[in-house]
């Protein structure tokens, strides 16, 4: 496309304001309308005009999101769906057959988990739970029937960081994809097509789209090739994104820059908090000194992201009871929007992994922190530790 070629060397900002799509021509309008259309009318059989035949296939405010998150992963194509669990079915059972096996991170986002364990097994497709290391990859590879290494980086909810270079080496050794889970780092702050992955995948609903009013996935490749097997089961599988939700998330990319600079200014203010928080036993931000990745992050990361987890001294029962007595910071699922939101991963987003060796800690509490005062974030999370209520004034 055209707008995407324009702005392919431009800055990372002016990708995300520009790159997939052009100031319509009919109209000038700057902002591509929602086209709310599931067919397009032919001039003569076959007589496309720009392309589009069918919505599942094709549409245009789909394309240009597809157009910008590309842009935005330095990728050559990208592909939008309806959420991040749809996009990668689509990657798993289009790009690999009964009989392959995956190597996979042992505290990966839980659903992604749940997808692998109770959906593709059933289809023949095998997955191995490994460590971060390269060498634990390396050592749950099967030759020649590991097709795919996944990974994620930081991981969820513990922030765990995987080196994208060498994990790529490991994977490309032994002719396998390696596909890296960029929600949490969102194209800001790491770009995995460039450090040798070979697919991106993205929940968009998260930091993507930014203001959780909207769930979708996108994956990006850089290879052609690649790109046609996946674009073949898009169409085919049929988990595409629509154009309003291509829209909201579109909207959304376009100040992912300014809002991942203060997700992760205010992340950085509340670790600091709590590190020296009396009632807090541990931080997990890598961009921590000790964190055990924290140089590898600061290698492929631009900066540290907005997700910071904690075991409070309490156990379970406090751990709970902070996620209850928060107030700026809401309690729910889910992450990367504006507003701060707190959990309890055991009990929430993580529940569907209890028993297994994807099973996190109870005194864990997860942070998705915000874009709202710093000062506020603070406030709210020493008197959530202290079990006192917020006053009123606060949340008003
Ligand atoms: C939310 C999430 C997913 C799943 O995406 P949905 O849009 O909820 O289907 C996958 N990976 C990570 C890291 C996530 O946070």
């Amino acid at each position: 496309m055209a707008a995407q070629e324009h702005t392919s060397k431009s800055g990372f900002e002016t990708r995300a304001i520009h790159a997939g799509y052009d100031p319509d021509p009919t109209t000038g309008a700057v902002i591509p309308p929602i086209f709310a259309t599931s067919t397009y009318k032919q001039d003569g059989v076959g007589g496309l005009r720009g392309g589009y035949e069918y919505s599942r296939s094709g549409n245009p405010t789909r394309t240009a999101l597809e157009g910008n998150i590309a842009a935005l992963e330095e990728g050559e194509r990208g592909f939008a769906f309806a959420s991040g669990l749809a996009a990668e079915d689509t990657l798993v059972r289009g790009l690999l057959a009964p009989g392959d096996h995956v190597v996979f991170p042992n505290d990966a986002y839980g659903g992604t988990f749940r997808l692998f364990d109770k959906v593709e097994r059933l289809w023949g497709i095998d997955h191995t739970p490994v460590g971060h290391a390269p060498e634990d990859v390396r050592a749950a590879i099967r030759p020649g029937t590991t097709k795919m290494v996944w990974v994620e980086t930081p991981t969820n909810p513990l922030l765990n960081i995987v080196d994208i270079e060498a994990v790529a080496a490991v994977a490309h050794e032994a002719g396998a994809l390696l596909v890296v889970d960029n929600t949490f780092a969102s194209p800001y702050l790491q770009q995995p097509l460039t450090l040798g992955a070979d697919v991106v995948v993205h929940s968009t609903t998260k930091y993507c789209g930014g203001h959780s009013d909207v769930v979708g996935g996108a994956v990006v490749v850089r290879d052609l090739d690649l790109a046609e097997r996946i674009a073949f089961h898009h169409n085919a599988m049929g988990a595409v994104a629509g154009p309003f939700d291509s829209w909201l998330t579109l909207r959304g990319l376009r100040t992912l820059a300014l809002r991942m600079e203060r997700h992760s200014e205010n992340a950085e203010r509340v670790v600091e908090f709590l590190t020296r928080h009396p009632a807090v036993s541990h931080v997990y931000y890598p961009g921590l000194p000790d964190h055990p990745g924290h140089e590898v992050a600061a290698r492929q990361m631009r900066r540290f992201g907005g997700m910071v987890s904690f075991r409070v001294t309490g156990g379970e029962a406090q751990a709970l009871a902070v996620c209850e007595r928060a107030e700026v910071f809401t309690l729910g699922e889910s992450l990367g929007g504006v507003e701060s939101l707190i959990e309890h991963p055991g009990r929430m987003t993580h529940a569907s992994v209890a028993g297994t060796e994807l099973e996190v800690p109870s005194d864990l509490v997860r942070l998705s922190v915000g874009i709202e005062t710093a000062d506020d974030l603070i406030g709210d999370l020493d008197r959530a530790l202290h079990g006192a209520a917020a006053p009123d004034s606060l949340t008003r």
